[in-house]
């Protein structure tokens, strides 16, 4: 895949106007509720038939605190920032591949 990134392949489920919350401007959920969650936000696949592989939201439960759920996982902020610094370095990391691959000898043999 050539193309650069766009904001596209960064997906959310925000519906604009949908949302009455009257406890958080972040919660999407319409109507009367107890449960609090956000648009989420993923990473979408690179293969088109399949959804995003990387999902992400912001909850509040009743009962709990609110959190971060990443791929199932409920995190403090202090643990979904560290998520973040391991996604931003693989990032990097496949930026260098990129780069390696730039850098390579075009063969349709290998
Ligand atoms: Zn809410």
């Amino acid at each position: 895949m050539n193309s650069k990134p766009t904001a596209s392949m960064v997906t959310t489920s925000a519906r604009p106007g949908s949302a009455s919350c009257t406890v958080y401007a972040w919660c999407v959920i319409p109507g009367d509720h107890w449960d609090h969650a956000s648009a989420e936000v993923g990473v979408s696949s690179v293969k088109a038939d399949e959804g995003a592989y990387l999902t992400a939201h912001l909850l509040h439960l009743s009962g709990s605190r609110p959190f971060v759920g990443l791929e199932g996982a409920d995190l403090t902020a202090e643990q979904a920032r560290a998520e973040a610094v391991k996604l931003r370095a693989f990032a990097a990391r496949l930026e260098g591949l990129v780069n390696l691959l730039d850098a390579a000898p075009v063969s349709v043999t290998a």
